[in-house]
This record gives structure tokens, sequence and C-alpha cells, in this order.
């Protein structure tokens, strides 16, 4: 097994810095554009495949530095054809898993979006997440991250659409533990030789790590922020988050106000429905109660089944009832669509197989 280190990880690495190397081993500055380039945008998973780089540079980049390459395990499609799903493992034995969700093919609103994972597992230990039940993790690097888009990218692109066009930091992991990967990664995609999706089509997602909300806000970027909220009752919601619950409700939301005066992107707040637990009269009277008065969007997830999860979806008719009672607060809701849950890849349905 290869340890896989943040400063030898070569795609993590930004042009400045490939040019900083190039100049160090003596190699012409063009040579650091034309790595950039099989890195970040032709997605070179090996340095024998970079032909415009001299054999003799190809040879002492593989003999100092890794390459985040990802082998695909397993790959499944939903049976609609619109979700895809890949089991990827790195060279030191971490997994993760990477959906694409593919958007109005026929208009000229093509979306291709990618759910990326920010770690390998998951440390937060949320009761209702798959991703939450494995103690351990690690962080991915940048190039980790990438890697996964790159992957989406190659798919849609083989679909018909015109490449990946928006990033979801929501896959397994929580992201705020990961900041300078998530930040670096974030600036490499948004590369004009890079990826070249802009920061307004990124949105960063968290189980709620206040300070990190903040830090994040500070950043001064154009990306979006989701937080997943779940309940609006501090003790339902430490049952269901009993990490993230270290910080308080009201705290959460100073810091999601912080970030939306900031950065001026309005924030979605992520409920998924369980039976009985967040799905009630009363929880939904508590979010109306929660968020009045706020331009916070409520995203409301049909929950998904999590085998051996003691939390069970709630029904269509909760749903509705749920979501009327929202509205009588003047609080934006809208239900997002579940996709690919017949291959395990809708939200919180994300695990190491
Ligand atoms: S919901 Fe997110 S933060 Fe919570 S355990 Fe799952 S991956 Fe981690």
């Amino acid at each position: 097994m290869t340890a896989i280190t943040a400063a030898t990880e070569l795609r993590s690495f930004t042009l400045a810095e490939l040019q900083a190397l190039c100049q160090e081993q003596g190699w012409p500055a063009f040579r650091a554009k034309q790595l950039f380039q099989w890195l970040q945008q032709k997605g070179a998973w090996s340095f024998s495949e970079m032909s415009n780089i001299p054999q003799s540079m190809r040879d002492v980049l593989a003999e100092k530095y890794q390459l985040a390459a990802p082998q695909v395990l397993k790959k499944q499609c939903s049976k609609d054809g619109t979700t895809v799903k890949w089991l990827l493992e790195f060279a030191d034995g971490a997994k993760i898993e990477t959906v694409l969700m593919l958007y109005e093919r026929e208009t000229a609103r093509d979306r291709a979006t990618v759910c990326v994972s920010s770690q390998s597992g998951c440390g937060m230990g949320c009761a209702f997440c798959a991703t939450g039940q494995y103690k351990e993790y690690r962080n991915l690097t940048a190039g980790e991250i990438i890697a996964q888009c790159l992957i989406a990218d190659k798919e849609a692109r083989e679909r018909g659409f015109n490449q990946l066009t928006n990033i979801v930091f929501m896959g397994m992991g929580e992201p705020l533990l990961n900041m300078d990967n998530l930040k670096r990664c974030i600036l490499l995609i948004n590369d004009e030789q890079g990826l070249n999706i802009g920061q307004r089509k990124m949105t960063v997602s968290t189980c709620g790590i206040v300070p990190r909300i903040y830090e994040l806000a500070d950043w001064n970027l154009q990306i979006g922020l989701a937080i997943s909220l779940h309940s609006a009752d501090a003790e339902v919601r430490k049952r269901l988050m009993p990490k993230a619950s270290h910080y308080s409700l009201n705290e959460l939301l100073e810091a999601v106000h912080y970030f939306r005066e900031h950065t001026g992107r309005r924030v979605t707040a992520e409920y998924a429905l369980f039976q009985g637990v967040n799905a009630t009269v009363e929880a939904a009277h508590q979010l109306g109660n929660l968020l009045t008065g706020t331009d916070i969007l409520v995203n409301i997830i049909p929950a998904n089944y999590v085998e051996g999860s003691e939390f069970l979806p709630c029904t269509a008719e909760e749903q509705r009832q749920f979501l009327a009672i929202l509205s009588t607060y003047n609080v934006s809701a809208q239900v997002r669509e579940s996709r690919g849950t017949d291959i395990d890849a809708a939200c919180g349905q994300l695990r190491r197989r």
C-alpha cells in the first residue's frame, strides 16, 4: 500500500507550484503548463500517458511523485440511465463513492452534476447515514477529489453533454473537516486551464461545523453552501446528528447568516424526512418558526432507506403535510428529486461496500 500525501500528489499542484517544480528541476517553463493540462483537463491517470512530455522528465516525476488515479472497482447505472455511481479505490486502499446525475439532456439547460466525496469514510457518525456507520476515515487530497470530477466529466461527455457542469461536495465525508484540500480543489477546478467550472456551480455541504462556516465565508469565493439541518429541535437533531449537534441551532444559524451576508449567496438547508422523527406536524411548525424571516431555502429530501438504520422514510402524505405547514410560515421549500435509489446512490446511501 502506498501512502498518499498532499505534498507529493501531483494532481493537487497549482500551475504556480508546477512552474516552481520545473524551475527546480531545470525543465523549461512551458512544461508546467503541459503537465497542468494533463493533470487537470485531459485526466491522465499515469505519467506514461503524457505523450508530449519527454521520457526523462516522466521518469523523474514517476520516481518522486504520485498521481491521484483511482481504480474503478465498480460502476453502476440506474435503470432510468440518469445516475451513475462509481466505487473507487486509491493506491492506499482507501475507498470512496462518486455519483453523477444527468439532467435535461435535450434542452439548453443540460446539467451534469457530480456528487464528490471529500473523505474516505466519515467521523461525524450521523445516525441516518450509511457513510457515518464506518469508524475509519481519512481526508482526500485535492487531486483525489478532482480525479472524481474528471471521471464524471468524461462520462458526461461520452453521454452527449458538453461537459460536467456542477459539483456538489455532498458525497462521503465532511468537507469542512478537510479545508485546505477543499479550497485547493475548488480553485483548481475553477482554473481556466483545468476543468474551468465556475465557483457558482459548486456547492459545499456541511453537517454544520460552525467555525469552519465562518472560515469558508472568509475565503470570499462564490461557492454555494448547504447545511444539513434535518431538525429544528435540538434533542431530535442530537439523535440524528450527535457530533454535529455540538453546535447549537442558534450558533449554526448565526454562521449561516454571516455566510449569506459575506458572500451574497443564498444558503440551502437540507432536511431529510424520517417517519415519526422529524416529519411530524410538530416538527414542521418548529422548522417554520426557526426559519421564518430568513431566505434560507429548505431542500426537502425524501429520505432513503439505509440498511440497518432505525430511521424510516416518511410517507407521501406526511411529506405533503409537512410542506403545507412550512408554506404557512413563508419559508421557501422544494422537494429534491431523489436519484439513483436503485443503485444506493441517493442521499445518505453512500458507503464503502
Ligand atoms: S451525513 Fe455527512 S457528515 Fe454525517 S456521517 Fe454522513 S457523510 Fe458524515
